[in-house]
């Protein structure tokens, strides 16, 4: 039996390796004025969720694609190239583009759960008998960090909810699982095509990106779901990436959350087949020639 636990998630960090549960207790504080301030956003090694590019992106006052853009590069998360992004530093040294030396983090009240956490990792694990993964953590020990030499303690959990990092795992969770089983998901699955990984970047990622999707006619031809459920997750950014993982727990696993139209699937596929092919074609052309981020994101 292969078990994927400690699968670490979103962390690649010097993690230690004893596995924590909520009631584990550290010694450690961070403000304005420790000897380290800014230090960590100096070494910035972020990577973001989807609900972390919610919260910047309404932020910023931004679409997601122009955030994509802007702020993040894409980077690799398994071997077969499934898509995940971290926030762009600078290009010498991994300094967070939204560190200021006197202000510290200029994004504060939205900074991603990566940052909220640090340093503290959250550690999500699937073991492949079972559907549900587990969440666990673990502390980040790096000597740039002063805060561990701190007389202030406090628990796991007193650490999380200081750093209101609920809402943020709460809206990511079903993400992380999603990742989990693509990663452990045998040959039952299939290969992820690149256009798969196009739909899953849109989906987690480029949120307005997707809203457009929705909105285009074939969306609804194909899924039947009532005019309210549209309204709501078109107009709301959360409600639509909820939606986002129940459609893309159907895509890739077969995971039936949408209710379907009769033969529409069939209808489409046969319509669209000869389509389908030359675009994929075309993608791969085009992603040739791109810089990384681009290949994700439709001008
Ligand atoms: S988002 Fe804020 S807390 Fe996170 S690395 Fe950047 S400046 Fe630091
Ligand atoms: S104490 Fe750690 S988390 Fe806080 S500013 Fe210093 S390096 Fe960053």
């Amino acid at each position: 039996m292969s078990n994927n636990e400690f699968n670490d998630i979103p962390f690649n960090s010097p993690v230690q390796p004893a596995q924590l549960t909520p009631d584990t207790k550290f010694c450690f504080n961070c403000y304005p004025g420790i000897s380290c301030f800014n230090a960590c956003c100096k070494q910035a090694d972020i990577t973001l969720a989807p609900y972390d590019i919610i919260r910047l992106k309404n932020r910023l006052g931004m679409t997601s694609s122009e955030f994509l853009k802007k702020h993040t590069v894409p980077f690799e998360m398994d071997s077969h190239g499934m898509p995940g992004v971290k926030l762009r530093t600078t290009d010498v040294d991994p300094v967070c583009l939204f560190m200021e030396e006197e202000k510290g983090c200029t994004v504060y009240e939205d900074r991603p759960t990566a940052c909220r956490y640090y340093p503290v990792a959250l550690l999500s694990s699937r073991k492949s008998d079972e559907y549900h993964d587990q969440q666990n953590y673990a502390m980040v020990n790096e000597d740039h960090c002063k805060g561990h030499d701190e007389d202030r303690e406090l628990t796991i959990e007193e650490y999380r909810k200081e750093q209101q990092v609920e809402e943020f795992d709460e809206l990511n969770r079903t993400y992380y699982q999603i990742i989990l089983k693509r990663k452990s998901a045998g040959p039952s699955i299939g290969s992820p095509t690149p256009t798969s990984f196009q739909f899953f970047f849109m989906a987690c990622f480029d949120i307005d990106r997707f809203n457009e999707f929705l909105k285009a006619p074939n969306f609804r031809k194909m899924y039947n779901i009532t005019d309210k459920e549209f309204k709501t997750i078109t107009t709301d950014d959360v409600e639509r990436l909820k939606f986002s993982y129940r459609l893309l727990k159907q895509v890739l696993f077969g995971e039936i959350g949408i209710p379907m139209h009769e033969g529409a699937y069939d209808e489409r596929m046969e319509d669209r087949k000869e389509v389908l092919e030359m675009r994929r074609q075309a993608e791969i052309e085009q992603n040739k020639q791109k810089d990384p981020i681009d290949k994700f994101i439709e001008d």
